[in-house]
């Protein structure tokens, strides 16, 4: 029992690295991005220079790993992956940068979470491809220069708003990833049944698309719990029926929230009267972390239309009210 979750994380991590999509034109949606970096990589691998530096931002699974890996690709250069809290230290960066060929990607992921002295050492690096640092303590510490090769950097972060100002002004392509269609995560979960050999009938996919937050992470998540649920339940086809059975199951609701979603509306409406209620107090009620209501949850919500964010905290909305059958109070707005 101890081990399994581990395993089954590791097999969702093989699984997600399997179906992600190699090459820009696979990539679904996201046209403004898309259409960007087509151009931008087209112009770079021309000239043969590196792609300028990237910053990706948006909720977690919209693509941004995806994104980084198709812009090596692309270009014909290596990938190399680490986040902002793994970089401790000034050297964890440089070892990094060192090791860089000419035009290679450097991924940082939640670059947001960079500590200040490993930022200092990025903005020469990402402006005159240059590291300063120092060697040594007290008197006798000196400053070194060494000079790197050419490189992108491509930054992912969950809010663009958490950058400081230097580093986010450092990056000449800035994406903004925007939650997906349900035609858009329909193909993509029709990609996807294709390539796990799942029989899979076009209103399936929809009914998965549709329930699926706007992410295609979750999405390809939904579809491996369907597959298993029609494997059992039925003859291993998926048709909308058996979608929509299986996601009851898994307490997705008819219009794609889950419990985690449900929960903190439900605090909203009952615990504070609808809001405003602020993100600390919000946090306690519901036994989450800010940074996973800010980061995870409440996108979704506010892009749906059930969630206000105001200067006086968190207000829930009309269709708030309406989703679980509860009366709106008469003096509410929207
Ligand atoms: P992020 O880095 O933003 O958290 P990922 O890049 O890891 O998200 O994406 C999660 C999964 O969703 C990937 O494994 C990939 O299979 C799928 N995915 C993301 N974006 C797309 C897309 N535009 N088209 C097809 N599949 C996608």
């Amino acid at each position: 029992r101890l081990v399994a979750p581990a395993t089954a994380s590791v097999q969702e991590e093989a699984l997600e690295r399997a179906l992600r999509p190699k090459l820009l034109d696979e990539y679904v949606g996201q046209e403004k991005a898309r259409g960007q970096l087509e151009i931008f990589i087209n112009a770079a691998r021309g000239r043969q220079e590196a792609l300028d530096h990237v910053l990706l931002f948006g909720p977690p699974g919209l693509g941004k790993t995806t994104l980084a890996h198709i812009i090596a690709k692309e270009m014909g250069v290596n990938l190399r992956m680490t986040s902002g809290p793994v970089l401790e230290r000034a050297g964890d960066l440089a070892a990094l940068l060192t090791n860089l060929e000419p035009n290679d990607v450097l991924f940082i992921d939640e670059i947001h979470r960079l500590s200040p002295v490993v930022e200092e050492i990025l903005y020469p690096a990402m402006e005159d491809y240059r590291l300063d640092i120092m060697i040594g303590e007290g008197p006798a510490a000196r400053s070194v220069r060494l000079d790197l090769p050419p490189f992108t950097l491509v930054g992912a972060t969950t809010r663009a708003g958490m950058l400081t100002n230097p580093l986010r002004d450092r990056f000449g392509i800035v994406a903004r990833l925007e939650f997906y269609s349900h035609d858009e995560l329909a193909s993509i979960v029709a990609r996807s049944a294709t390539l796990l050999e799942v029989d899979m009938q076009q209103a399936g996919a929809f009914e998965i698309a549709r329930r699926a937050r706007g992410t295609p992470r979750i999405a390809n998540r939904l579809l491996r719990r369907v597959r298993d649920y029609a494997q059992v339940k039925s003859d291993g086809v998926v048709t909308d029926i058996i979608a929509d059975a299986a996601l009851k199951m898994l307490d997705v609701d008819q219009q794609g929230l889950d419990v985690m979603d449900r929960k903190l509306l439900q605090a909203v409406v009952e615990k504070f009267s609808g809001g405003p209620v602020g993100l600390d107090n919000l946090a306690a009620a519901i036994g989450e972390e800010r940074d996973t209501i800010e980061d995870v949850l409440e996108p979704y919500l506010i892009q749906q239309g059930y969630l206000m964010r105001t200067p006086r905290g968190r207000v829930a909305t009309m269709l708030t009210y309406q989703h679980f059958g509860l009366k709106a109070p008469s003096n509410m707005v929207g």
